[in-house]
């Protein structure tokens, strides 16, 4: 991971590397941007730099990637650099053999590292504890004491603080007591997609670094880049799921391409389209009941959430089309003639009550409720809207 294999942020990148290559390097930062942008692969790519020990290297490239140094980061298992996130308070306790409460410790470790292996697999990943109530005191007095210590091997401290706005009170105002008196020897990173939320007092000690979502064309060259195996139309596809959330899209490459059955998205989306059609069609009707069928009983989740989810790139497209006849950056790029017959077929029809219906359904299916009954419904709901019946 150097600074190329980041995606987008080309601005942020600017900042940080005049200031490193000026020696200006703030002690505390507040990353902000939205969920799944990759800020946090910027922050570790800072802490890697600031702790690669392959001299050599121009200080525009970033870090080397190989050195020991550098793939301790990797394996979030560098002596200098610390990661929080909110955790449980079980995970905190200390294991005292006669007691009974060992198991539920136990069992907090287990989530917690597997929490750690997927941001390992997947640096875009917000890890968070489900029965968290926020970062904790403890995480910070952990920190107070850490920085307390010289960092080894000549490198720096970097302290990340994965969402921020999630500190318990308590753990904010020790953190703030360090903020006050930054030991030289480290630097502070906080992370947020609610940055509004971080204490003011916290902020105001913190350099804003704010971030928005890589362009489209920045992640379709990533996808390019990562899996070459994908063609141009899964990949514009998968941007346009993904809707700029890196986390999301390496999740659908992932299934795209990974070991198992893949979910083929642009399958899936043929599919959805079909059933658009048969919808339309009223003999053809009870065909589209029979792909609702199809959905519930052997599809998982997240195919049943792209299939709908396609409905949503659909309609978005017959919209832009019916506004700018030659909209050139559709979803389905591959299929503009499909989308231009609808907009001729079905004039003035209302997209956004069927675009909220669908959505409904993912709500709906998220939540666990039927999903037979769920698309059954969706399906004669879209019927009436599109037919005007
Ligand atoms: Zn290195």
């Amino acid at each position: 991971m150097s600074w190329n294999s980041i995606v987008g942020h080309e601005n942020q990148i600017r900042v940080l590397k005049t200031a490193l290559g000026s020696n200006r390097l703030a002690h505390a930062y507040l990353f902000a941007g939205p969920e799944g942008s990759g800020k946090e692969t910027v922050a570790f790519e800072l802490a890697k730099i600031l702790n690669c020990r392959n001299t050599n290297l121009l200080p525009d490239e970033g870090s080397c990637g190989e050195c020991e140094s550098c793939r301790q980061a990797d394996k979030l298992m560098h002596p200098n650099i610390e990661y929080l996130f909110p955790v449980e308070a079980a995970l905190l306790e200390t294991i005292d053999p006669s007691k009974k409460e060992n198991k539920k410790v136990a069992e907090a470790r287990e989530r917690y590292e597997a929490l750690l292996d997927e941001k390992r697999k997947n640096p875009f990943f917000t890890p968070t504890m489900e029965r968290s109530m926020g970062i904790l005191t403890e995480q910070v007095v952990m920190l107070q004491q850490k920085a307390s210590l010289a960092p080894r091997d000549g490198g720096k401290k970097v302290f990340i603080i994965s969402q921020a706005d999630r500190l318990h009170p308590t753990a904010a105002n020790k953190l703030l007591k360090l903020l006050e008196e930054p030991p030289a020897h480290v630097v502070f990173v906080l992370v947020s997609s609610r940055p509004e939320s971080v204490l003011p007092t916290i902020r105001s000690r913190c350099q804003l670094l704010t971030f928005a979502r890589p362009r489209p064309a920045e992640i379709e060259a990533w996808i390019a880049r990562r899996a070459p195996q994908l063609d141009e139309t899964e990949r514009r596809f998968i941007v346009s799921l993904s809707r700029g959330n890196l986390s999301s899209a390496l999740e659908l490459i992932e299934a795209e391409t990974g070991e198992g059955a893949a979910p083929a998205v642009v399958g899936i989306r043929n599919k959805a389209i079909d059933y658009l059609r048969n919808i339309l069609v009223p003999a053809k009707f009870h065909e589209a009941i029979g792909t609702c069928e199809e959905l519930a009983k052997s599809s998982t989740r997240t195919e049943q959430l792209i299939f709908l989810d396609a409905l949503l790139l659909f309609f978005q497209d017959v919209t832009r089309r019916s506004i700018d006849h030659n909209f050139p950056e559709l979803n389905n790029p591959d299929i503009a003639e499909n989308t231009d017959r609808f907009v001729k077929a079905f004039p003035n029809r209302d997209l956004y009550r069927a675009s909220t219906i669908i959505e409904e359904a993912m709500r709906a299916i998220n939540r666990n409720a039927s999903v037979i009954l769920v698309m059954a419904a969706m399906t004669a709901d879209l019927r009436e809207i599109l037919l005007g019946k």
